[in-house]
């Protein structure tokens, strides 16, 4: 019997094994990987997508920060203010704009009256909870204005109320909508940049014919920004 040459004897060559594990073990950890990473950004994508489409990401802000259907808005500082007539005061970046259009609504006989501009919070807050009786103007508001303090428009002082100086009766009033006062800025208030804040369309604040912002500058479109944003979806 011939002595077994233990050297003769074939076996696999373990290099080429270790090798060809490796090459599996390489492939299934980047597949995997590959993999995983897809799904994961599909997930995300998904959630993202269904949050955005139930508004929790994308209109967090807008849902969570309102009140009674207001925005939040911020007081504007004094010095941005100039008065417009006695005691109404109103930004200075509106102030022309808002002149030219009294003026020339005028220049057609419709007499335009300013009724409220620019109110603090400080204001806001007694014409939202003082239950004190508050003469003139501000009774007359305090009655239909329903914002919230540090929730109002006219803190920006971008909002202005607006009456019919020949139909005084109507101010504040939803009537004001049949004046010629109003027909004129349905027909025209968009060319001065104003636009109805609170139309029929929406349904969690009143409709108020007689108040308009100013969206004639980067300033006030990005104050209004969420509001208008939300207006898209109606
Ligand atoms: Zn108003």
């Amino acid at each position: 019997m011939e002595p077994i040459n233990i050297e003769n004897i074939k076996v696999a060559e373990r290099k080429y094994l270790e090798n060809k594990k490796y090459r599996i073990l390489k492939i299934l950890i980047s597949t995997t990987t590959i993999l995983g990473f897809i799904l994961l950004m599909f997930f995300l994508r998904k959630s993202n997508f269904n949050s955005y489409q139930n508004g929790l990401i994308g209109d967090i802000k807008i849902k969570d920060d309102k009140i009674l259907g207001h925005f939040p808005y911020r007081e504007t500082s004094f010095e941005n203010l100039v008065e417009i007539t006695p005691d109404i005061l109103v930004h200075k970046k509106m102030y022309k704009s808002l002149l030219k259009m009294r003026d020339d609504a005028k220049k057609e006989g419709v007499y335009l009256v300013f009724l409220s501009g620019f109110r603090s919070i400080e204001l806001q807050k007694e014409i939202f909870y003082s239950l004190k009786s508050i003469r003139s103007q501000v009774a007359m508001e305090r009655a239909r204005v329903s914002a919230p303090p540090g929730y109002s428009e006219h803190s920006t002082g971008f909002a202005i109320d607006i009456g019919d100086a020949l139909n005084r009766e109507t101010d504040f009033e939803v009537e004001f909508e049949t004046t010629s006062a109003y027909k004129w800025l349905e027909r025209n208030a968009a060319k001065y940049h104003f636009k109805l804040s609170f139309d029929r369309k929406q349904n969690s604040v009143d409709y108020e014919p007689w108040h308009w912002r100013y969206e004639g500058n980067i300033e006030a479109l990005k104050i209004f920004e969420a509001s208008n944003r939300e207006k898209l979806k109606y």
